[in-house]
């Protein structure tokens, strides 16, 4: 795990929030390619759930919301952890972390009684502080999805089963977030709501756990590192009749990457009950009027993002050397090729290499480096998981090649560079 934080941080994924102010705890900044990485897994999430499926319209709901929300859908009641504050050194424990109830897991001090602690952020709207403005940071995207149910079903007509998707924010004011970017107080979570008839839903919910999980696979997680686990009765959210974790074997343990949900037709009932609107589904076959119940795969981005890296990190002995390796699927992989000069105190290879990677920059993700030696560039590239180098040199200034190495591999090709685009945008798809 240190590897890989200190990896982010040297490459430039993930930094520490507010550094130069000290940091902000268990806040993190996705530097350059981390920001590709990232998006890039949205991106493949969408297009698997969104795109690649006729039955999922997407969606991007404001993370502020009517206060009201949040007592319907249960939060304010019932989205509490137990802590227990230690008397001597003042640290705040989460109550399902500690193993002797009463003793302080760092100083031995004696701890408080265990007393229910809010996990949303709350604020202000408006300028002026007082109860009757307050509103709450969302601590699911979920709730912004559900509330726009008689939107979608009155602006595109969908048929049962359907689902919505989105991306984004949420907060949460966790007692004890790190791991990194494991558990924070931000992050972003990618959540669909997928509506069935009542009778349709075990079967749903099943079909859901299976799409899931192979969604990670094919991106390339080690398939040892990902299991499924369900809940107990006594673990189930307030509002969830059935759940299943995909989990995934971090260097702290196995820990949850996605939860999938039965969450009935608690939502859409409480809604319409506090709203006052009808959030039944009218069947045209049955003339039935009934609430469907919910299948929810929501998984967090940044969770996602840790899994993906700490699979991919490798360290691989190369003659005297060892080489750190960060095998991203291409999909993923921040950047997708590098243009390298051999020599580049020769003008003539700098300036192909520079119309090369500007040719290629239109259809790919290309960067150009000439700030070491060529050795040295390959290291870099390897480490930020690029998955092709290519390497001009004087050669290539008389037969119009250049040399082609491949990440995983290390094996190099001599490609033409009028056929060099075809090659590598044939291998990238
Ligand atoms: P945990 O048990 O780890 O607190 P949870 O079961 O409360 O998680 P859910 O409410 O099911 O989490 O949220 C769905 C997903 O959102 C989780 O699977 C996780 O990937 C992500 N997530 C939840 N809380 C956090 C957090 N504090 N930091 C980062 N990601 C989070």
């Amino acid at each position: 795990m240190e590897k890989v934080v200190s990896l982010c941080k040297r490459r430039g994924f993930i930094f520490q929030s507010s550094d130069i102010y000290g940091g902000l705890s268990n806040t993190w900044d996705y530097g350059p390619y981390g920001v590709e990485l990232k998006n890039n897994l949205k991106r493949a999430w969408w297009k698997a759930n969104v795109y690649e499926r006729y039955d999922i319209l997407g969606m991007d709901a404001a993370i502020l919301m009517h206060p009201k929300v949040w007592e319907a859908s249960g939060h304010v009641q019932n989205f509490f952890d137990l802590k227990s504050d230690c008397k001597s050194c003042k640290k705040r424990f989460k109550s399902a972390d500690l193993k002797d109830k009463n003793k302080c897991p760092e100083c031995g001090g004696a701890l408080t009684e265990a007393r229910p602690f809010n996990l949303m952020f709350k604020t202000y709207q408006g300028p002026i502080e007082e109860s009757g403005n307050e509103i709450y940071m969302r601590p699911e995207t979920a709730q912004g999805m559900l509330v726009n149910f008689l939107n979608i079903l009155d602006s595109r007509h969908p048929k049962l089963p359907f689902g919505l998707a989105q991306i984004g924010k949420a907060f949460r004011n966790e007692i004890t977030p790190g791991n990194f970017t494991f558990r924070t107080r931000e992050f972003e979570q990618m959540e669909i709501e997928y509506f069935v008839k009542p009778l349709d839903a075990d079967k749903a919910l099943e079909d859901w756990i299976t799409y899931r999980f192979n969604w990670y696979l094919d991106l390339g997680l080690k398939k040892e590192s990902l299991r499924k686990r369900s809940h107990g009765k006594d673990e189930l959210a307030h509002y969830a009749r059935a759940c299943t974790d995909i989990e995934y074997n971090f260097p702290f343990g196995w820990s949850e990457l996605e939860g999938i949900a039965n969450r009935t037709d608690f939502d859409l009932k409480q809604h319409s009950q506090y709203s006052g609107r009808d959030l039944q589904y009218f069947d045209d076959s049955t003339k039935e009027r009934f609430y469907p119940y919910i299948i929810e795969p929501s998984g967090g981005v940044d969770r996602a993002v840790l899994a993906f890296l700490v699979d991919a990190y490798n360290e691989e002995k190369v003659r005297d050397d060892t080489r750190v390796v960060l095998k991203l699927h291409k999909d993923l992989a921040p950047t997708k090729v590098a243009v390298l000069p051999l020599l580049r105190n020769r003008p003539e290879i700098v300036e192909l290499a520079k119309k090369i990677a500007q040719d290629l920059k239109k259809t790919i993700i290309t960067v150009y480096d000439d700030t070491g030696a060529i050795g040295k560039l390959y290291r870099r590239q390897d480490e930020v998981g690029t998955l092709y180098c290519v390497t001009v040199d004087v050669q290539s200034l008389e037969d119009k090649q250049v040399t082609v190495r491949q990440r995983d591999t290390m094996l190099q090709e001599r490609i033409s560079i009028d056929k060099l685009k075809e090659y590598l945008s044939n291998k990238l798809t």
